[in-house]
């Protein structure tokens, strides 16, 4: 079957096509015929080496598809079943084994195309605004990001939940984007001095309750800075890079701050946590709370101008890997 894999880390040149021997269940295991995989900033940490895997591998962290095999031990699923999941690594792939335990059975209603680009944002969305930091109407959030794929979404979901979005984008067609998701106001980056100071404005002087952050390095010092006395910063990704060591103290001269640092697979880890989380997600799919926008297919041999892209900032919403594309 037709695989990438990554055999030294780097570039999104290290993302070849190649063709691999068909992978067999073991115990506990099924193999899914793969319909669509997400691309996440997940997929460029483990293409980069930031975050390590055995090589060589195969990137993809999301998928959709069918049940074609099962292992022994397998209970939860049969052939035949249509499939989503959340497991590191391999989907960017024909053909992926994965733990049966962490496969979410689909709904009649949710196509693959939708269940490849909506489980992994999608439950973190949902652990973010309900776990790691409870959203009460009322709230106002700033959201960086707010045009991507899980800043699109967590501004569609604290809009539904009664929150106010302060989103931030790098160019005004993201902005507008973000304000079609819900967001009440969106701060270009490159148009402000001072994000946090602009932050404030724009909250009749206040700090805010809680920033939810998946950029990192360029925005942890804004985002401390935007809270109010108590707030909390859910620092949850890199996507400009890792945020260098800081001491602790700025903590309590910001106002006696919370930060967490929050991972999807910890929100997930168990079975039960992990279909409820799906049919909720899913749930909010059908109700239109969540409105999941495709911006771009790629087929498997281009994985890696999907990576470029992404890096380059020049997405929003989300993007797919479809073998068949
Ligand atoms: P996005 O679609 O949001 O892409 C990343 C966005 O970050 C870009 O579009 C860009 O938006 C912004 N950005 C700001 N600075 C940079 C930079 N220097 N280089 C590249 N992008 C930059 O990606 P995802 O939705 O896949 O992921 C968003 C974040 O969420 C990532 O940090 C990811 O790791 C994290 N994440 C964390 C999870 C968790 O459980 N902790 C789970 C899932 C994702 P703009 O141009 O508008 O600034």
């Amino acid at each position: 079957m037709r695989a990438i894999q990554v055999y030294e880390v780097g570039g999104p040149e290290v993302l070849q096509e190649v063709d691999v021997d068909q992978p067999q269940p073991g115990p506990g295991q099924a193999v899914v015929e793969v319909a669509a995989s997400g691309v996440n900033f997940l997929d460029v940490y483990h293409r980069e080496g930031r975050y390590t895997l055995p090589l060589p591998f195969t990137p993809g962290t999301e998928g959709a598809g069918t049940v074609v095999q099962v292992g022994p031990d397998v209970a939860d699923v049969a052939v035949g079943d249509r499939v989503g999941w959340v497991e590191i690594p391999g989907t960017y792939a024909e053909r992926a084994v994965v733990d049966s335990t962490r496969l979410v059975p689909l709904p009649d209603d949710i196509g693959f195309e939708t269940a490849a680009a909506v489980l992994l944002q999608g439950m973190t969305a949902h652990y973010l605004v309900k776990d790691a930091y409870p959203v009460q109407s009322g709230d106002t959030v700033l959201v960086h990001a707010a045009a991507g794929g899980v800043g699109l979404l967590l501004t569609q979901l604290i809009t539904h939940l009664g929150g106010r979005v302060i989103g931030t984008t790098s160019t005004t067609a993201k902005a507008e984007l973000a304000k079609r998701a819900g967001a009440a106001e969106v701060i270009l980056y490159s148009a402000v001095d001072d994000l946090a100071a602009e932050v404030r404005r724009l909250n009749g002087g206040q700090g805010l309750p809680v920033v939810f952050d998946g950029v990192g390095a360029h925005t942890f010092d804004a985002s401390l800075a935007s809270l109010r006395t108590r707030g909390h910063l859910v620092l949850f990704g890199a996507a400009s890079g890792a945020v260098p060591p800081f001491d602790p103290i700025r903590l309590a001269h910001g106002g006696s701050l919370t930060l967490i640092r929050p991972s999807l697979g910890d929100f997930i880890a168990d079975r039960s946590e992990l279909l409820q989380r799906a049919t909720d997600v899913f749930e909010w799919v059908r109700s239109k709370a969540l409105e999941v926008t495709v911006t771009a297919r790629y087929p498997l041999a281009e994985a890696a101008r999907a990576h470029s892209d992404l890096e380059a900032r020049r997405t929003t919403g989300k993007l797919l890997v479809v073998p068949d594309a």
